[in-house]
């Protein structure tokens, strides 16, 4: 009898166990078709103090955000792609809501290879308004992604990849132009 008991309790126990497991796996899956994942594309040339305030920004607004880095073959960048993404890593070194990554697709083919609706840009000056919108309108037609953008922080918006790299080739330090902490 005891014994049969035991069997019994037993087997509940593995009924529970197995039923807790399986609502968990539903959680997670309803939680993964619910994540909001956008994609940051760039040449990110490099990844600036500018660029770091709109993913920090960004994480307010999406779940998950993939850093993509641009490896357009027929542009020439002073940092290789390698750095780039040291660079960011550096940004971000306890943050696993970003990933880095690069591609040399179509935008919208690697946002839809990271399963990301969305493309996230930031926004400085009326001059960047233009090719922002040409670019985000010519995205939503051809695939139907969204592009979100946010305006950059004031205290960020003269900082440049350009300005930082015309910096560095007459040997001047670009730290402030850095998130906090990065060294290139
Ligand atoms: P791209 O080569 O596509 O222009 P960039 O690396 O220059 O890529 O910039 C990536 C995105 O970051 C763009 O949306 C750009 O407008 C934005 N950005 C660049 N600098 C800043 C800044 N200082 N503040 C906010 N957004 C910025």
């Amino acid at each position: 009898m005891y014994l049969y008991n035991l069997k019994l309790k037993k087997i509940e126990l593995i009924v529970v166990i197995f039923s807790v497991e399986l609502n968990f796996s539903y959680l997670c899956m309803l939680k993964n078709q619910d994540m909001k994942r956008a994609i940051f594309p760039g040449t990110f040339d490099p990844f600036t103090i500018g660029h770091y305030s709109i993913v920090r920004r960004g994480l307010n607004v999406f779940d998950e955000i993939v850093i993509a880095i641009g490896k357009n073959q027929s542009k020439k960048t002073l940092f290789s792609v390698e750095k780039r993404i040291d660079i960011v890593k550096q940004a971000f070194p306890n943050e696993n809501r970003v990933k880095v990554l690069e591609y040399d697709s179509l935008t919208v083919d690697f946002a839809r290879s990271v399963d990301a609706k969305f493309i996230l840009r930031g926004l400085r000056t009326v001059s960047d308004f233009e090719y922002e919108r040409t670019i985000a309108d010519t995205n939503n037609i051809i695939s139907g992604i969204e592009t979100v953008i946010l305006f950059t922080e004031s205290a960020y918006s003269h900082i440049s990849s350009t300005v930082a790299r015309d910096l560095i080739s007459y040997g001047k330090d670009i730290t402030e132009f850095l998130p906090r902490g990065v060294k290139v």
